[in-house]
C-alpha cells in the first residue's frame, strides 16, 4: 500500500458510533440490542471485505433492520386524518387507558356480582351517554364492519336500496357495492350518479326490501346538475333507513357544515347510523353503530357479531375519547392560523441561526381520511428545497411532509406544538447547508 490513500476498510465505522444512530438506537428498543449489534456487525463485515464503502455502513444496517411495527411519525401533511398514516391519534387520555388496560381487566366481568357482563359496557355506555337519541349503541372493528353486519343481519338474501351516486369506493381498491354484496344482500341501485329522486327509491321498495341506505359520499363531491333525497325523505317512505356519515360526528360542528353527525341524522328518522371511530371523533379505529334498539339487537345477537368484537385496547381508547373529546384531531381541526404562523417562524429563525435557510409560506390543510371533502383549512408551512423529503420521511423519528413545485412543505398543524423542537432537529440532521 505504501503511499496510496488509506485503506478504506480501516475507516469502516466503530459499533459504539452506529449505535448511536438515532434510527438504529431506536431499534434496539424494540429488537433488542443483542439483535441490532449483530446487523451491525455483519454490515461492518461487509465493509472489511470490501463488499461495501465504509459510508454505506449504516445504511446498509439500516436496510437490514427487520420491517418495525407501525412506528410514530410526525405529520406535517396538512392531512389531518392521513389514512397511510393512521388517521386519528389517541388523545393522552386514550393512549393512558390503552395502556391501563394491557393487562388483565374486567372487559367482561361484573365485579360487584362476580358474573359475566356485557362486553366493553363502559364504551357502549359513553357512546349511548354522547347520544342520547340512539336508543341503543353497538361497536365493531370498523366502519366496513358495521355496514357489513348491518347488511348481513338486515338485508342478507334481501334488498338494499341505495343511490347509484352514493357507489363509492371507499380507499385502497376496496368498493361499498363488493362490500355489501359480499353479505348475500342484493344491491337495487336507484337513479343516476348525479341525480336521485325520493321517487326513484319508492319505485325500488316491496317485500324483498332489507333497508334503505344512505351513504354519505365522504371521499369526494358531486357538483352541478345534481339532486339526493335526505334521510328526512327516506325516513318517510317505510323502510328502515341505515345511514352510512362515515365520519363519526356525534354531534354537529360549525366546522364542517357539510359533513353530517350522528344526532342530527337519527333524529331526521334513520334507523340505524353507522360511523368510523377514528376519524372525526379523533379515537381508535372502531365501527360505531347506533339507532333503534330492536334493530342494534337483531345485529348483537346475529353470529357474524362475534366475528367483528373489538378488543379491550380499543374499547379503553373509545371509552377515554368519549369521555374526553379534547382530542389532537379536533385541535388540528380548529388550530388558529396565527398560532401556527407564529411557530413557523419561529421554527424557521432558529434554523436560519444555524445556517439553514427556510421559508415561511401559507398552506391549504384538509381534513382527509374520507372526511370533509370540500372544506379546506387555513395554515402555515416551512418551505424547505425537495432535496429534504427523503431524509426526513427515512429519519428518526420520520418527518412527513407535502412535495410542491420543488419545495418541500412542512405543515405545523397536524404537528403537536411540543413536537417543533423534534421538527427542527431532524432538519438539521439533513446534511449540508443550502
Ligand atoms: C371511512 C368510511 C367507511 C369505512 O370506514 P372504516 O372505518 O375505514 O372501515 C365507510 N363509509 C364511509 C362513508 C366512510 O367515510
Amino acid at each position: 500500500m505504501g503511499d496510496g490513500p488509506v485503506d478504506p476498510r480501516r475507516r469502516v465505522p466503530r459499533t459504539d458510533t452506529l449505535l448511536a444512530d438515532p434510527v438504529l438506537a431506536a431499534a434496539t428498543v424494540t429488537l433488542g440490542r443483542e439483535q441490532v449489534k449483530a446487523i451491525v456487525s455483519r454490515a461492518q463485515d461487509r465493509a472489511r471485505r470490501g463488499e461495501l464503502h465504509p459510508d454505506e455502513v449504516r445504511d446498509a444496517a439500516v436496510v437490514a433492520l427487520p420491517t418495525p411495527g407501525p412506528r410514530v411519525v410526525l405529520n406535517a401533511t396538512g392531512v389531518v386524518l392521513h389514512t397511510n398514516l393512521g388517521r386519528a391519534p389517541l388523545s393522552p387520555a386514550a393512549v393512558a387507558a390503552v395502556v391501563a388496560a394491557a393487562g388483565h381487566t374486567d372487559v367482561e366481568l361484573d365485579l360487584a356480582t362476580g358474573r359475566r357482563a356485557r362486553r366493553g359496557r363502559g364504551a357502549l355506555d359513553a357512546l349511548a351517554a354522547a347520544v342520547p337519541d340512539a336508543g341503543a349503541v353497538h361497536v365493531v372493528n370498523n366502519g366496513a364492519a358495521a355496514l357489513v353486519l348491518a347488511a348481513t343481519a338486515l338485508a342478507a338474501g334481501r334488498e338494499i336500496v341505495v343511490s347509484r351516486g352514493e357507489l363509492v369506493e371507499i380507499g385502497d381498491g376496496f368498493r361499498l357495492p363488493d362490500l355489501l354484496e359480499s353479505t348475500g344482500a342484493r344491491l337495487r341501485e336507484v337513479g343516476t350518479t348525479n341525480r336521485t329522486t325520493v321517487a326513484d327509491y319508492a319505485a325500488a321498495l316491496g317485500p324483498q326490501t332489507g333497508f334503505v341506505l344512505k351513504v354519505h359520499p365522504s371521499n369526494f363531491r358531486v357538483t352541478g346538475f345534481t339532486s339526493a333525497v335526505g334521510v328526512r325523505q327516506l325516513a318517510t317512505l317505510g323502510v328502515p333507513v341505515v345511514a352510512d356519515i362515515g365520519s363519526g360526528l356525534l354531534g354537529a360542528d360549525p366546522l364542517l357544515p357539510d359533513e353530517p353527525d350522528a344526532a342530527s341524522t337519527l333524529r331526521a328518522g334513520a334507523a340505524l347510523v353507522t360511523a368510523s371511530g377514528d376519524k372525526l371523533l379523533g379515537g381508535p379505529q372502531a365501527g360505531l353503530l347506533l339507532g333503534d334498539a330492536e334493530l342494534i339487537d337483531r345485529l348483537r345477537r346475529h353470529p357474524l357479531a362475534r366475528a367483528l368484537r373489538v378488543d379491550k385496547l380499543t374499547l379503553a381508547a373509545l371509552t377515554a375519547t368519549l369521555h374526553q373529546p379534547g382530542t389532537p384531531t379536533r385541535a388540528a381541526l380548529h388550530a388558529d392560523p396565527g398560532v401556527l404562523r407564529e411557530r413557523v417562524e419561529r421554527l424557521r429563525d432558529r434554523l436560519g441561526a444555524d445556517g439553514r435557510k427556510a421559508e415561511v409560506v401559507p398552506a391549504v390543510a384538509v381534513v382527509g381520511g374520507g372526511g370533509a371533502p370540500g372544506v379546506e383549512l387555513d395554515s402555515w408551512a416551512l418551505s424547505l428545497p425537495e432535496r429534504y423529503a427523503a431524509p426526513l420521511r427515512t429519519g428518526e423519528p420520520p418527518v412527513l411532509g407535502r412535495v410542491v413545485r420543488g419545495r418541500l412543505l412542512l405543515d405545523l398543524r397536524c404537528v403537536p406544538a411540543d413536537a417543533d423542537e423534534a421538527v427542527r432537529q431532524a432538519v438539521l440532521r439533513v446534511p449540508g447547508n443550502d
